[in-house]
């Protein structure tokens, strides 16, 4: 079973937000502790030096005695801090001893410690530890105290809640990220997962005829609208095929039909006996049937030059010199119409497929032959100009109306004007050319005067 990709983003994206988060609650959660703790042992000695040194403070050298009114309240003050004090003068005897003073309680506070600590820091192994502090007056030692607490340190009542509470607001801070981040996440996801979703769903369209329709959305992510203006072109492309395809079989449908009714009504009539089988009438169907071979070629022809598969043959090719050759092919039709030709130019060599530069410039030459007028002039001129080698043909001929220019390279157009002359063109010859120049990399342009002439200029790369 196939997964959503918005899912799979979403889920991907809330488990590294969640192991991030879990990872940082880890280590900020020892690093406090271990500061905690730190902080705790070192308050703790601190404690008791103060302890120690409020009570030297309490001998009175004057009367060589000890204030033991005030040492017992200091030291049943620490010992509810679970400090157990036992003082001692100068000879080693007892001043004060909060075991003495009262066994039991010291017992009762020594033991919540030891089960709070053992129970909140199993692997201590704390123990209750003693220091032995002297104290000196004026340099002459009046005694000594042994403080004992839980060490290394311990916790009390308020530390514990404190950290206690530290951690669960580290806890709670984790768990509200990791829902913003699935929050964030699936709305991520979406952003992502939707128009590629909604590209499957458009291309699943395309497939199934619908050219129309198009992907009309503000996308942000960069790769996501290239995806969506790749698709849109797609759509248009084939929508230009599936029209030029609908075209070709109807245009070659209209072409075809009137030469072959033409021929079959001739003919019926010469079979039936309603006309006499002429020299003139059987010629007449000869050039239709002609005619109709000539579409034929060229229809194979442009199919050619039009094929996916077909490769270009590279190789030097000189242009002027070809241009001469292609020239000197159309003798006999130029001098049947008292045309004249010139090419004119530099040499100038270019990386091509001779056999279509010269099929290109065949198509031009015999267009400009044809609708030049009786005794007009034809130019072929070849130059170099931007890394392109370029080729012109022009002529003083019929020429062709400012608004059918942009027409004239589609297949089967031909201007009334063409029409009229009886040429007999099929239209497909510009057709050819502009799809050889394509696949060489190239552009063609034409120029036009109705009435004045034209000319077909023949860009293409050198290399
Ligand atoms: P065709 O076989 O009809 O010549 P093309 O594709 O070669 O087909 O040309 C398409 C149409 O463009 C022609 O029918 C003609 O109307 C116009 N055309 C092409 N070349 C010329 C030209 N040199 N002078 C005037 N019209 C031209």
């Amino acid at each position: 079973m196939k997964r959503k990709l918005g899912t799979q983003l979403s889920a991907g994206f809330v488990l590294i937000v969640f192991i991030s988060i879990v990872l940082i609650s880890i280590v900020a959660n020892i690093l406090i502790n271990k500061q905690f703790e730190q902080y705790a042992q070192k308050q703790q000695e601190q404690f008791s030096e103060d302890l120690a040194e409020s009570l030297r403070l309490q001998y009175d050298s004057a009367s060589n005695g000890w204030n033991v009114d005030y040492i017992h309240g200091v030291g049943m003050y620490a010992l509810n801090d679970g400090y157990i004090i036992k003082l001692y003068d100068k000879s080693g005897a007892s001043v004060w001893d909060a075991e003495n003073h009262d066994m039991e309680q010291c017992h009762q506070i020594m033991n919540s410690i030891r089960t709070r600590m053992e129970k909140i820091r199993p692997k201590l192994k704390g123990e209750f530890v003693t220091n032995r502090y002297n104290l000196e007056q004026d340099g002459s030692s009046v005694g000594y105290v042994n403080i004992s607490h839980y060490g290394p340190y311990y916790f009390d009542e308020n530390d514990f809640r404190f950290l206690d509470s530290l951690n669960r607001i580290l806890l709670v801070i984790g768990l509200i990220s990791v829902l913003g981040a699935a929050l964030a996440g699936i709305v991520f996801a979406k952003r992502i997962s939707n128009p590629i979703a909604k590209t499957t769903q458009i291309t699943k369209e395309i497939a199934e005829g619908n050219y129309e329709i198009r992907f009309e959305s503000q996308i942000k992510t960069k790769e996501l609208h290239e995806l969506m203006q790749a698709v849109n072109h797609m759509a248009e492309t084939l929508k230009n095929q599936e029209r030029l395809r609908r075209r070709l079989t109807t245009d070659v449908a209209h072409e075809l039909r009137t030469p072959l009714a033409n021929v079959s009504s001739h003919l019926e009539a010469i079979i039936e006996g309603v006309w006499e089988p002429t020299n003139e009438r059987l010629q007449g169907c000869y050039d239709e049937i002609e005619r109709m071979t000539q579409l034929v070629s060229d229809l194979e022809r442009l199919s050619q030059s039009e094929a996916e598969y077909f490769t270009l043959e590279k190789e030097p090719v000189k242009l002027r010199s070809l241009a001469s050759t292609a020239t000197e092919g159309f003798a006999q039709e130029l001098a049947a119409r008292h045309l004249t030709c010139v090419v004119q130019g530099e040499e100038c060599i270019i990386q091509a497929d001779a056999r279509r530069i010269r099929q290109i410039m065949d198509n031009l030459l015999s267009n400009a032959i044809k609708y030049s007028y009786e005794g007009g002039e034809i130019c072929v001129e070849v130059y170099a100009s931007n890394g392109n080698g370029i080729f012109q043909i022009s002529d003083n001929g019929i020429g062709v109306l400012e608004e059918e220019l942009p027409l004239i390279f589609e297949r089967f157009y031909r201007t009334d004007k063409s029409r009229s002359r009886k040429t007999g063109g099929s239209g497909i010859g510009l057709a050819i050319v502009k799809s050889l120049v394509q696949a060489h990399g190239g552009n063609v342009t034409a120029k036009s005067e109705s009435g004045k002439g034209s000319s077909f200029v023949v860009s293409l790369p050198i290399d």
